[in-house]
């Protein structure tokens, strides 16, 4: 299978279905793209770069999939967490190591055993909270460890510039910035209800949830609409 990427925002975004972009990645560093990561990259080139050269891009939420949408490009959003647990579950059944890093100290350690639970053959051979100051030692324990999978979630932009520097001392893993992922496994935060997701609106339901996000959301959400529409007239 070949890459088939379409551009938003000078941006390549991959058009693979769910389950052809989980039989296509098989390591190097997967991205879960979102508006604010665009809106970032915009401003900072060498996050922009990370992204160009991720070997898998996946539109995770609704609005880079309006987004693509505008631009003519019938894309189908997969949901980062959704993704993430699939390539743990074929990970865990083709008898892989995994490591996890990030979220709170409590957070990680129940996820962990959450997984442990849930997830039969999974062997998580390391795991680190996201707090930490000096990338050094987790970097050491990944070189030794040397796990297939590696699942991150410290959020945009760290989970994307940590796992790209991480891809370059461990090329034959996988890794993924999951974002909240860690909270939800954990039982810390819910996921939006199925009719929110089908509605386009989990982003609602997590705003009301967790009302500091409005912040993170508006205005960056509408800005992008309107940058993509301009893109869309303009071309650029
Ligand atoms: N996080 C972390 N270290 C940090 C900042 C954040 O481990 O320095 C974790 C945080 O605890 C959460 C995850 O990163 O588990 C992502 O949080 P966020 O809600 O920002 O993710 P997104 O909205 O991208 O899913």
């Amino acid at each position: 299978m070949e890459r088939n990427p379409v551009k938003i925002q000078n941006l390549n975004v991959d058009t693979f279905t769910f389950d052809e972009a989980v039989d296509y990645i098989e390591k190097g560093q997967v991205v879960t793209i979102n508006p604010e990561m665009i809106d970032y990259a915009s401003k900072h080139p060498d996050f922009a770069n990370i992204l160009k050269e991720a070997e898998l891009v996946i539109p995770d939420g609704v609005g880079v999939q309006l987004g693509l949408k505008i631009l003519g490009h019938n894309v189908k959003r997969i949901a980062g967490i959704e993704f993430a647990r699939k390539i743990v579950e074929k990970n865990a059944a083709d008898g892989k190591t995994i490591a996890l890093i990030g979220a709170k100290p409590h957070v990680i350690e129940k996820a962990v055993e959450n997984l442990k639970k849930e997830i039969s053959g999974i062997n998580i051979v390391y795991y680190h909270d996201g707090y930490f100051k000096d990338d050094t030692e987790i970097l050491n324990q990944l070189q030794l460890k040397k796990p297939h999978l590696v699942l991150t979630a410290l959020g945009a932009p760290k989970q994307e510039e940590f796992n790209y520097k991480a891809k370059k001392l461990l090329p034959e893993s996988l890794f993924i910035g999951v974002g909240g992922s860690f909270d939800v496994w954990a039982g810390e935060v819910e996921r939006a209800p199925e009719i929110y997701q089908k509605l386009w609106l989990e982003w609602l339901y997590r705003t009301v949830k967790e009302p500091k996000r409005f912040k993170r959301i508006f205005p960056t959400l509408p800005l992008f609409v309107l940058k993509v529409l301009k893109e869309k007239i303009t071309g650029v």
